[in-house]
């Protein structure tokens, strides 16, 4: 599909890409290729171009060029489904720097309706292991905020182990009142990281990363990363490899907390793949 019928859904989106008006000089992020997947810019991104990026986003901001840090997102049924029904939540996603594709039915919506499908998708779960290995190169600092009490803590821990080296220079639970973000920022910057790591869930995570972001000047990116620091610690497994391949990790999870999570993709799925099939194009 590559023509958009719809003129009012056209009307409503944001102009193709907002490269950060704070950022100064052209960063590689903003001459990236976006596509619209079930109607978001999503950036046509592999897991090593988005490391890249991160790294080129951090010496930016260490060398002063980043007024603000960047917020990157990522996209998945649910998300899609969200920015349909929620205005709020859709200029949140409107708002951030890049969008990558999370979720395996986007490369799957992109294999049935393009020439140029995408390449492969970009599970925050795994693009960590692209970001720590870049991290410990080049010496990056990472900071982990979400989770309950003590997770992101063993997540750290445990990449680590992994990544020998890897600076996770702070990690705090993501359970805390408005009034406390203010001091959440504070440490946060004073902790050295060039990259937060933010698993509130969703839409908490996206707004804290839009609305929080000049409380987080001096670092390079917010990257939002839901339950990441959950599968890190063993608390929640990844489902096995050809339900991911096949796009159905949503199952998986379903499977795992039917009553919290089996009823919202009994109703956001539908809706996701409506918008993939008449929300998606290729230029
Ligand atoms: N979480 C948090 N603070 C909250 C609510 C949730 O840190 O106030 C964490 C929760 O412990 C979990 C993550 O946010 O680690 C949510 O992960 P999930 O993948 O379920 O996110 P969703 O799919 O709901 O966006």
């Amino acid at each position: 599909m590559s023509e958009n019928s719809d003129a009012s859904f056209e009307m409503a989106l944001p102009a193709a890409y907002r490269p950060s008006v704070e950022a100064t000089g052209l960063k590689r992020s903003d001459s990236l290729v976006r596509a619209r997947l079930g109607g978001i810019q999503t950036a046509r991104v592999t897991r090593s171009q988005l490391a890249d990026i991160m790294l080129e986003d951090v010496q930016s901001a260490r060398a002063g060029l980043l007024r603000l840090p960047r917020v990157i997102v990522a996209s998945n049924g649910s998300v899609i489904a969200r920015y349909h029904s929620d205005p709020q939540f859709r200029a949140l996603i409107d708002a951030a720097d890049l969008v990558d594709p999370d979720g395996m039915p986007l490369v799957l919506a992109s294999r049935l309706l393009w020439k140029r499908p995408l390449t492969e998708r970009v599970a925050t779960t795994d693009f960590i292991h692209d970001a720590c290995r870049v991290a410990v190169e080049q010496g990056l600092r990472f900071y982990f905020l979400g989770a309950r009490p003590g997770v992101a803590d063993r997540a750290a821990d445990r990449l680590r182990a992994l990544h020998p080296g890897v600076q996770i220079v702070g990690s705090r639970h993501g359970y805390f009142g408005a009034d406390e973000e203010e001091e959440i920022c504070a440490t946060v910057r004073s902790s050295g990281a060039d990259v937060l790591w933010l698993g509130l869930g969703s839409p908490a995570q996206e707004s804290f990363a839009i609305r929080r972001r000049a409380s987080l000047a001096g670092l390079g990116w917010i990257r939002t990363c839901g339950g990441m620091f959950d599968h890190y610690t063993g608390l929640v497994p990844r489902a096995p490899q050809w339900m991911q391949n096949a796009g159905l990790e949503w199952l998986h999870r379903s499977m795992l907390e039917p009553a919290r999570l089996g009823v919202r993709y009994l109703k956001t799925n539908p809706a996701a793949v409506w918008h993939l099939l008449t929300k998606s194009y290729e230029r």
